[in-house]
């Protein structure tokens, strides 16, 4: 149904109906004024344009009331985070209790460690993949370091198999049949940053928990790309950042997801501050810690309200549009890139990603053989930004609120005449 022509592509954004969002976005341009082809969003999301009136509300609300601002601000920011939880939990197929923004990715991770990862001295071992992103890695390394267990020992890694680039879920099946009474937790990523490929979350909770392995996911690469069932898919808790998918800016904070059947478990070793402690007696300080229910229940301080207004910004237009609408263009506009792609006549090129749409997001990885950075440039000079990783993959991402057909039709040409 796909045709490999400019007038096409064109013809498809404007009988799309999202098209009108690139508009609300401030999309990178030349010197000479013309927009980047810009595919990126799974490294650092666009701005929306409504982001600047969302934060400026607050600076004018705090130089109008100061510190009366927590509670007579337009948005009060005493509770100002849970402004963003149910359009969050929305985005993540969680409940509203289950979530909460705060932090970052990856303290987030450490505080969920803190509650579960519970190693003993038989069961301690964590299994992550082997292409996780650095920051996961390090993080369950220390973790393991934390509690006295060796780094190498105590981590274990699962691969693709030999001479290919995907996992299967068999595999990790395997290795938790075969070494699950020394694990104590599996933290895998949802959508792999590196491949795309989106993982079977609800199974791989029902192969951890067939063997009482704790069970976590990174949907860094998932939030605001895929629509992942948390609740449903019975994980234990997951994280996320929301600078990528979920256009928050840079370094803006985390989502985090703890399952309905851990939030209320008071007796859960967990870290504690102000902010977890029962919000209906914080201010009668000295009272004994008393810990709050929930996702809610993980946090520690009060939180940049300028910050959280970015990520209101972003998740107002999330809830407008709907995560449905934005897959079903996802799908289409990939799946086009794909074809086109395909179309190229050479064999230097393959995607790495599934084919699968189920199995993927939007993002395409493109292994280009005997190609070096010196392609990245190329292409960068040509005003297409993509992210490069050695030694050979271009890690492409057309987002559905603000690319185009256009964007991935002229992408391609200008990838194959650099061909
Ligand atoms: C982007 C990303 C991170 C980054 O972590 P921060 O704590 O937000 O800096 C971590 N893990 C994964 C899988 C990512 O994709």
């Amino acid at each position: 149904m796909y045709k490999p022509t400019l007038d096409y592509a064109q013809q498809q954004d404007k009988e799309d109906k999202l098209a009108h969002l690139r508009a609300q976005f401030h999309i990178p341009k030349d010197a000479k004024g013309n927009d980047w082809l810009y595919f990126t969003g799974n490294s650092l999301g666009l701005q929306p344009k409504q982001t600047q009136q969302y934060i400026q509300q607050e600076l004018d609300d705090w130089a109008k009331y100061g510190v009366e601002g927590h509670f007579e601000a337009r948005n009060p920011w005493m509770p100002y985070h849970e402004f963003l939880t149910n359009s969050m939990a929305k985005i993540v197929g969680a409940k509203p209790l289950e979530v909460v923004v705060m932090n970052t990715l990856t303290t987030n991770l450490h505080l969920l460690m803190v509650s579960f990862y519970q190693p003993t001295k038989t069961k301690y071992k964590i299994v992550i993949e082997s292409d996780a992103f650095p920051s996961d890695r390090y993080a369950v390394q220390s973790q393991l370091k934390f509690h006295g267990f060796d780094t190498e020992e105590g981590l274990i890694e699962w691969k693709p198999r030999e001479g290919e680039e995907l996992l299967r879920i068999e595999d990790l099946e395997k290795i938790v049949d075969e070494q699950g009474d020394e694990i104590a937790l599996l933290l895998i990523g949802g959508v792999n940053y590196y491949t795309g490929q989106y993982l079977d979350i609800k199974r791989i909770a029902e192969i951890g928990h067939a063997k009482n392995c704790m069970v976590g996911i990174d949907l860094a690469h998932g939030a605001g790309n895929i629509s992942p069932k948390l609740h449903d898919s019975g994980v234990d808790f997951a994280a996320w950042c929301t600078y990528k998918y979920l256009n928050s800016g840079p370094g803006s904070l985390g989502g985090l997801f703890v399952h309905e059947k851990h939030a209320h478990n008071k007796d859960l070793p967990r870290f504690a501050g102000w902010w977890n402690h029962n919000k209906e007696t914080r201010f009668n300080m000295r009272q004994p810690f008393d810990v709050m229910e929930g996702g809610e229940g993980w946090q520690l301080s009060n939180p940049p309200i300028l910050s959280m207004a970015a990520i209101r910004a972003s998740l107002d237009m999330f809830e407008e549009v709907g995560m449905e609408a934005l897959r079903a263009k996802s799908e289409k506009l990939t799946g086009y890139f794909e074809y086109l792609i395909n179309q190229i006549d050479t064999d230097r090129i393959k995607i790495i990603t599934p084919s699968n749409p189920k199995e993927r997001g939007c993002q395409l990885s493109i292994q280009v053989k005997n190609a070096d950075k010196s392609l990245h440039k190329k292409l960068t000079e040509n005003n297409i930004i993509t992210d490069w990783r050695e030694p050979d993959v271009i890690r492409c991402a057309p987002v559905p609120m603000y690319n185009s057909f256009e964007d991935v039709y002229r992408m391609v040409e200008i990838l194959k005449t650099l061909l």
